[in-house]
């Protein structure tokens, strides 16, 4: 579907949040299939708004030698861009749960955040850089305690030193929560064998990858 870009925010370095008028009712977690409408094909992204927003919104980062993301990275308010229905099944429920992210891989939690499922959840974010730990303000107040960080680039005040899988090292898998995985397939894969080998049920990890 056609769909005039109405905001396209460098929220940090080379990552974009990229807003249309949202057109149909998701489920917090799905996704977008995003194009510009020429021969290339579409990618897909996590929504990363609330579910009763007026817009939609994806977060992107530009990937070096990558097909589309350079081009959405430059689209303009004003501009077209092309996105489909919601679809996918990496999706919030109100259980209790404990959300893993790699990145952008935080699209999702976001919105199940901005959709009003889970404020008690607990947030583990990895990333290289300080300046990628997205939407920080929002979670520091909703989460509080709750919100861990994990910075394997440098050094980042507030945040642990490594990659998101450091927190087992100090802490066993809380019980009776949900795992929602997402992100990097390194860390979604090795977390989720962690997390059985720690005695989490398969049955209570959700993935989805981001290829
Ligand atoms: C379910 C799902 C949800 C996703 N959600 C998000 C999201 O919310 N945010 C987000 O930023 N991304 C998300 N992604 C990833 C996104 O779909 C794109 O893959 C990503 O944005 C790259 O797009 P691109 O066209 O710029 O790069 P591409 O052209 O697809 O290239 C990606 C990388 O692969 C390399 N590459 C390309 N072709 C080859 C080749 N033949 N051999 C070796 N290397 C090659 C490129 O150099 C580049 O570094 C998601 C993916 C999935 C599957």
């Amino acid at each position: 579907m056609k769909q005039t870009v109405l905001h396209n925010d460098e929220i940090a370095p080379g990552v974009f949040w990229l807003g249309v008028d949202r057109k149909h009712d998701f489920k917090a977690g799905q996704t977008v299939k995003v194009g510009l409408g020429d021969d290339l094909p579409p990618r897909i992204y996590s929504i990363c708004s609330g579910n009763k927003d007026a817009e939609l919104r994806i977060l992107f980062n530009i990937k070096e030698d990558g097909a589309l993301t350079p081009k959405l990275a430059k689209l303009k308010p004003g501009d077209e861009v092309r996105i489909s229905e919601p679809g996918g099944s990496f999706i919030g429920t109100p259980e209790p749960a404990v959300w893993i992210a790699t990145g952008t891989g935080i699209a999702p939690f976001f919105s199940m955040l901005k959709s009003g499922l889970r404020t008690d959840a607990i947030l583990l974010h990895g990333v290289r850089r300080t300046d990628q730990f997205y939407f920080r303000d929002i979670w520091e107040e909703m989460l509080g305690e709750r919100y861990h960080r994990f910075c394997s680039g440098e050094e980042s005040a507030g945040a642990m030193r490594g990659r998101v899988n450091c927190f087992f090292d100090v802490h066993e898998p809380p019980e009776g929560r949900r795992f929602y995985l997402c992100g990097q397939a390194s860390m979604c894969v090795e977390m989720r064998d962690l997390l059985i080998a720690r005695g989490v049920p398969f049955t209570d990890i959700v993935t989805e990858i981001y290829f």
